[in-house]
């Protein structure tokens, strides 16, 4: 259920922006948001639209990039893409340790929007 709070906060950064440049209408969201965030798109468009109903960003589209997920080795130092899908342990491609931390693929940010 954390799709709610995160379209919250979209819909504030839309209207914001919509406020600073007399916007009419907004069309279109460009979200990115990372592999690991476990929002679903579905229902973030649905949460959206119940939010946004009152505002000029009512009929808005959701229009979800997802960006790969990027690990750092500890042992290395090699930032290295994750395929979260696949099965089994994730291991460094230059050394094969076993030591990393995420460096993004829980984020998620307004790229851009389309207005009329
Ligand atoms: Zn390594």
């Amino acid at each position: 259920m954390h799709e709610l709070p995160v379209t919250e906060s979209i819909l504030r950064v839309v209207l914001t922006y919509a406020n600073q440049n007399n916007v009419q209408k907004v069309t279109t969201i460009h979200l990115e948001v990372g592999e690991m965030s476990d929002l679903e798109d579905e229902w973030m468009q649905r949460y959206f639209e119940y939010i946004a109903k009152d505002s000029i960003a009512s009929e808005a589209k959701l229009n979800i990039l997802r960006k790969p997920v990027v690990m750092q080795c500890e042992d290395c130092q090699e930032s290295f893409q994750v395929d979260i899908r696949a099965a089994g342990e994730i291991v460094c491609p230059g050394c094969n340790g076993k030591n990393h931390r995420l460096v993004s693929g829980r984020e998620y940010f307004v790229k851009s929007i389309e207005v009329i």
